[in-house]
């Protein structure tokens, strides 16, 4: 972790909290609409007074909460919005300092006509790279070598559903009060 969550995670354990990590949750117990624990992916039960989760609303309402747990409009509500400020995350090593700094964002997290993003990783890394170096026209030439992380690669790594890291498309009709569901919004 970063320095910042590590300092969270002293706080929090200093106040009795116990974190666990490597432990994926597969579903939300609920009985009679009330949430009573979670269930992990290893079949371990923890129980509790209250599920608070900060995933995409997407992970959490339709794929850790059974169909029939869960109001049918919000449900349809939840199917229908969108994730869409994808990121492709690069790290470069240059040989000297560049003369522009890039974050790319605003990627298609479904690529057109059947491609995928593992497919088209090495074109786009190659797109921003020749883009950049428009700007700063050492890029290119004091590149060393490269990791590309897709918008695909950041749902598998991190559950950042469609590689969105606001955790859906920030589009007026999904913004504050409308975060994750209109009338939900507290
Ligand atoms: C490449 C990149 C660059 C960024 N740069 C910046 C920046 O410069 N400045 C900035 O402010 N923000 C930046 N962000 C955005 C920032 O990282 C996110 O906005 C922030 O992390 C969101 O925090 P969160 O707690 O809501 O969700 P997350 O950080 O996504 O946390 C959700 C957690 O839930 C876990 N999880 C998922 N599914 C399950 C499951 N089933 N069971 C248990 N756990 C699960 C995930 O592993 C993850 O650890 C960047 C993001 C990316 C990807």
């Amino acid at each position: 972790m970063g320095a910042i969550t590590e300092a969270m995670a002293r706080a929090a354990r200093a106040r009795g909290a116990r974190i666990e990590t490597r432990a994926s949750v597969a579903r939300v117990l609920i009985e009679d609409g009330r949430a009573l624990g979670v269930e992990l992916e290893s079949g371990r039960r923890i129980p509790a007074r209250v599920v608070v989760a900060n995933v995409n609303p997407k992970l959490l309402y339709l794929r850790t909460i059974e169909p029939g747990q869960l109001a049918p409009e919000i449900r349809a509500h939840l199917q229908r919005s969108g994730c869409g400020s994808a990121s492709f995350r690069m790290n470069v090593a240059l040989s000297e300092l560049p003369r522009a700094s890039p974050f790319c964002q605003h990627f298609a997290p479904e690529l057109p006509a059947g491609r995928d993003w593992d497919h088209a990783r090495d074109e786009v890394v190659n797109l921003i790279i020749d883009t950049v170096t428009e700007y700063a026209p050492n890029f290119r030439r004091a590149l060393v070598a490269c990791s590309a992380l897709t918008p695909m690669d950041l749902e598998r790594r991190f559950g950042l559903t469609g590689g969105d890291i606001f955790h859906g498309a920030l589009g007026l009709e999904q913004m504050w009060a409308a975060r994750p569901v209109l009338g939900f919004g507290d």
